[in-house]
């Protein structure tokens, strides 16, 4: 049995624009301890703002997460302190998160030294530490932020949220501003620091070429919804919804690309006033005059696999 560390959200909503509205709606949404799952979608999907509400740092309007199967809303202080500092987030620029008149080792230390996590005698080896883990020369560690590349800067933010132990890292298109190289540099880091440190991802990209190698779970997201959730290999080998193939079109050198699917049409509808029924209906090939009425439920089609789709209802011969 799975040790179950995962969080959940629910039915959560997050201020937009001064209205409340469902920027992410009925998503429930488990991840494994030591598990990868990779959230895609394309921007303004919600997947953003399930990132943060997960990682603690916007709370919800309405649902739960839970964290170790416990509601992160009522603990006590310190052990919500405890949760945030063991979920970190990495976002897609790190330059503005890095403060530009601190030092790299006080960027790396600061947090931990704050947090009781390391002593000031010791500050000097665990950012050390912290620096070779993320693949930088502890040698520059006097340096500023503007002294380094966009990789380098990304791996000091990787340090930085390293150094304060945690064990869940949620990733918001942490490689989007890097060359493809560079990309893959970092994305190979994450799965080093995976297998060493036994970390837990929830790693958010609007592209799934960069979720593909990493994720052992990906979750498709629009417009606030989950439209399907697979093990990897199933999403890439069969994908089911339309907009999953849609996606998969746009990402070259993999085998489902041979089955020619045609390119997401059409611009995404703003989340402030989705489309009735299957919010996909305005851009799907497939659509049927129910999809303009009927919202379609995310359910089971194989083992793990669910997908939010009336075509399923059809082949199962109860449209
Ligand atoms: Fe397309 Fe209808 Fe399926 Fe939505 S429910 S993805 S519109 S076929
Ligand atoms: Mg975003």
């Amino acid at each position: 049995k799975l040790d179950f560390a995962g969080k959940l959200a629910r039915r959560l909503g997050a201020p937009v624009r001064e209205e409340v509205v469902h920027a992410v709606d009925g998503v429930d949404l488990a991840i494994r301890r030591g598990e990868v799952v990779g959230l895609v979608g394309e921007s303004g999907c919600g997947k953003s703002t399930l990132g943060r509400m997960v990682a603690g740092i916007l709370p919800p309007t309405a649902g739960t997460i839970l964290r170790d199967g416990r509601d992160v809303a009522t603990l006590p202080p310190a052990e919500a302190r405890e949760i945030k500092l063991r979920t970190q987030m990495i976002f897609q620029d790190p330059y503005a998160s890095l403060n530009p008149r601190m030092r790299v080792a006080d960027i790396v230390g600061e947090a931990p030294l704050v947090h009781g996590i390391v002593a000031r005698s010791e500050f000097d080896a665990y950012v050390d530490e912290q620096l070779r883990r993320a693949g930088l020369d502890p040698a520059f560690k006097r340096r500023y932020p503007h002294q380094f590349s966009g990789g380098q800067r990304q791996r000091i933010g990787i340090a930085r949220a390293l150094a304060v132990k945690p064990d869940f890292l949620v990733c918001d298109e942490a490689v989007a501003a890097l060359d493809v190289s560079i990309q893959a540099q970092i994305l190979n880091l994450f799965m080093a620091l995976r297998r060493e440190l036994d970390l837990t991802y929830l790693f958010i990209s609007h592209d799934l070429g960069v979720v593909e190698h990493l994720s052992d779970r990906v979750v498709i997201m629009y417009l606030g919804r989950v439209l399907e959730e697979a093990p990897a290999e199933e999403v890439f080998r069969r994908p089911n919804h339309p907009y999953t193939q849609s996606l998969l079109a746009s990402v070259p050198r993999i085998e489902a690309r041979k089955r020619a699917f045609s390119v997401v049409q059409g611009e995404i509808p703003s989340p402030l006033n989705p489309p009735s029924g299957c919010h996909f209906h305005p851009r799907c090939p497939h659509a049927m005059e129910r999809c303009k009425a009927e919202r379609p439920r995310l359910r089971e089609i194989a083992p793990g696999h669910r997908s939010a789709c009336h075509l399923n209802d059809a082949a199962a011969g109860t449209a």
